[in-house]
């Protein structure tokens, strides 16, 4: 997997103080995409091991409480991304105290997700889903583009990286 780029500290993609990782790779192509440079799988960076101990290590600074992970791009939820955000999203489970919440921006709707892309969403918090359809663009939306687009809040209450430690 490519990334795009990574924010250590963002205030407007998801709630509080986060990082955001914009992910590269998409082929849903919406019409007036936000980020189109990002289509490419092979634009931006090689994200390895080394950009997750700088996003875990973020995460765990104590010196600037952030919240959580916004996984945005870019398609997170491209089977070609998947892999490499599964290693990562476990990654934080367990070794980021306190618990941060992960949100996850995906032009497929949760209906549509195959097992290997449920398997991310079982680790996150929340995951806005739907293709941007400029014809339903709406700026007064929280964390959407487009009115089609819908928050899905999950109840992690019973999540496991919440029993441990
Ligand atoms: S899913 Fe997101 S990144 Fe992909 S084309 Fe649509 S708006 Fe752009």
């Amino acid at each position: 997997m490519n990334y795009y780029k990574y924010i250590p500290i963002d205030v407007v993609n998801g709630p509080g103080t986060r990082c955001t990782l914009f992910v590269c790779g998409c082929e849903h192509h919406c019409k007036g995409c936000y980020n189109q440079a990002t289509w490419p799988f092979d634009a931006g960076f090689p994200f390895g091991e080394d950009q997750e101990d700088r996003i875990i290590s973020d995460l765990n600074d104590t010196r600037i409480h952030r919240r959580g992970l916004s996984l945005s791009g870019g398609e997170p939820l491209h089977p070609r991304n998947v892999p490499a955000l599964l290693h990562l999203v476990r990654r934080i489970r367990t070794e980021c105290s306190p618990v941060k919440d992960i949100w996850l921006w995906s032009g497929f709707v949760l209906d549509e997700l195959n097992a290997e892309q449920r398997q991310l969403i079982d680790l996150v918090d929340v995951m806005i889903d739907g293709k941007f359809v400029l014809e339903l663009k709406d700026p007064k939306l929280d964390w959407r583009g487009s009115s089609n687009q819908v928050i899905h809040e999950f109840d992690r209450s019973n999540a496991w990286w919440k029993k441990q430690g």
